[in-house]
Formats: structure tokens, sequence, C-alpha cells
């Protein structure tokens, strides 16, 4: 069972899963934001995994709408996480570099102690809470940055604006990982073959929190440099090369939603316990541009 495969991770899921039979509940069949009716769902369903990226992800509006953001990320988490509990199956979650403050000076671990500055954040820690409080088998698997050919995101927004605008200005503080919807997809795949079709027991042995990000670190004004620079082997007229593109500080970019300054997130607990790799974010994003190259339609 595959939750909100209309949304980034989710599309990315849904193609890349696609050798296993996907139910996928749309919005109509399951509405988070009624978590009274996840029970009879996922019975209905029967489902051998569940898989959650579904989210309210809409982190400044989130500032003002806490009751619907705390529903979907947090008590709909609740209700699917019991649901796998009662049923003996495993529970794929997303969680995101946001459970953190950002004041740490070096990446991440799975292990800190979570310190969210925002709703979105603190319903998304909430939503882990409870997955762990369930008692299903369960992975956490806590992302960043994401980005992809499918829906809205920071580096469609880049590029959009490089063909309307003539400079742009993009925070320089804050650091992370941007992060492929194709890197998650592929390397959920790996993780659920090494299973071994016996899937619940290889998520019981290895039940927990991981990090997955791409390799390396960032600014989002770097991130929007690299963007403005590759726009000519995409096709793409651009009004701006990337010294049009001026990085500022965060705080000259006030927004609903105060952001962690540092997002990076260690992935040495994935890499080593499923054995596999991570690409750097760059070398993902030029795939992903690649893709987007092959396929005007999808920019
Ligand atoms: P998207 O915003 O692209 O997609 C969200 C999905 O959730 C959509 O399919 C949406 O459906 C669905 N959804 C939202 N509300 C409801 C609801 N009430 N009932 C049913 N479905 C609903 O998210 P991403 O793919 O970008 O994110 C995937 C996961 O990764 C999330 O858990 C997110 O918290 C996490 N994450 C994301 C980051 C990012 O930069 N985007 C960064 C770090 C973590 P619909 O199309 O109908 O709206």
């Amino acid at each position: 069972m595959l939750t909100g495969a209309t949304g980034q991770v989710g599309h990315a899921l849904a193609e890349t899963l696609g050798g296993h039979t996907l139910v996928m509940p749309g919005r109509d069949a399951l509405d988070l934001s009624r978590p009274d009716r996840i029970a009879s769902c996922v019975e209905r369903i029967a489902p051998d995994l569940i898989i959650n990226p579904a989210a309210y992800t809409a982190v400044d509006k989130a500032e003002a709408e806490p009751e619907l953001a705390r529903l979907i990320n947090t008590e709909a988490v609740r209700a699917l996480a019991q649901a796998a509990a009662l049923h003996g199956i495993g529970l794929v979650h997303f969680s995101t570099d946001y459970v953190f403050d950002g004041t740490k000076e070096e990446a991440y671990r799975e292990s800190d102690p979570t310190c969210p500055i925002n709703v979105y954040g603190r319903t998304k820690r909430d939503g882990e809470s409870a997955i762990i409080d369930s008692g299903c088998a369960f992975w956490i698997l806590r992302t960043s940055w994401v980005y992809g050919r499918h829906g809205g995101n920071f580096m469609k927004t880049i590029l959009r604006l490089a063909q309307e605008r003539d400079a742009l200005c993009v925070v320089n503080d804050q650091f992370g990982a941007p992060t492929s919807d194709e890197v998650i997809a592929q390397t959920l795949r790996q993780m659920l073959e090494a299973g071994k079709g016996r899937i619940t027991e290889h998520m019981r042995a290895s039940t927990g929190i991981y990090h997955l990000t791409c390799g390396g670190q960032t600014s989002w004004h770097a991130y929007a440099c690299k963007l403005v620079d590759a726009m000519p082997s995409l096709g793409l007229v651009s009004r701006m090369s990337s010294r049009d593109v001026q990085g500022i500080a965060s705080a000259a970019y006030p927004t609903a939603a105060r952001r962690p300054a540092n997002s990076r997130l260690h992935t040495d607990k994935l890499r080593h316990t499923f054995h596999l790799d991570l690409p750097h974010w760059a070398e993902a994003l030029d795939q992903c541009l690649a893709l987007m190259a092959s396929s005007p339609s999808s920019h």
C-alpha cells in the first residue's frame, strides 16, 4: 500500500516499485486528515507492507494550519503504525532534516536528539515518535531538500525564475544535501530487495530510523548557481548567469517558518546496514537534469 503517489517521492516510488503489486489510495480513498478512517482502509486493502511518503509538506503554511499538519503528519501516521502493528506488517515512513534545530556543527546522526523549530518539524517528529510507540516493524527514512521531475520543488522554481527575471537572491547560510526522488526510490527498492521476499522479518531485524540523503553538501545559493549554469545544456534560455544569483542571509529573507541552518544528515548507518552507496548530490542532480533534457515535457 503506497500513499501519496501524486507527490514527488510517491510518484518516483510508484515507478520504481512497479514490479510489485501496488495499491495506491489517493486522497479521495484515504484522506489522511481523517485518521479515524485509516484502520478500516488498511483492513480493506490488507497489504503486506505500508509505504507512507504522503505528508503535509507546506512548511510555511503549516505555521497557520498546525492542526491540519498535526492530523496528517502525526495522527494519520500513528493510525498507520497502529494498523501495521495490528496486522503484523511493516511501515516505511519518510521524515525530515527539520526534526533538528540546525545548531550542530557537524552532520546529524540518527541518535542525535531532535529539536524542531517549526510546526512542520514538530508534527513530523511527533509522527516518528508515534511509529516507535506503536511497536510495528518500521523504517523511518529521514531525507532532505527533495527534488525531482514531478511536482513542485526548489529546482523547478529556480529554472522558472531564471527564465522570467534578470537577477535572483538566494539564501547562502543554510546547508544541506539536495536529494532526488529517484535516489530515494532506488535506495528503498534496494533495501526491500535485501529482504529477499521476507520483508516483515527483514524490517523487524533492521527496524529503526535511517538518514537517506545524497552525499556532499551545499547551500541553497550554490545549488541555485549550479542550476542556472546548467540551463543551456537543458535547452532552456536563461535571462541570467550564476553571477546574477546573489547570496543573502536567511535574516534578509523572512519566512513564516524558521529553518535549520544545518540540514546535513550523516548517512553511515543506512549505507553500512544495507551495504549500499548514495550518490553525491551534484552527480544525482546532473542525472536528473539529463533526464529532463531528454524529455522536455518534464520541465
Ligand atoms: P509532496 O508534497 O510532493 O507530496 C505529498 C503527498 O501527500 C501528495 O501525494 C499529497 O496528495 C499527499 N497528501 C497530502 N495531504 C494528504 C491528505 N490529507 N490525504 C491524503 N494524501 C495527502 O511530498 P514529497 O514527495 O516532497 O515528500 C515525501 C516525504 O518526504 C514526506 O514525508 C516529507 O515530509 C518528506 N520530506 C520532504 C522534503 C522536501 O523537500 N519535499 C524534505 C525532507 C523530507 P495530493 O497530491 O492529493 O495533495
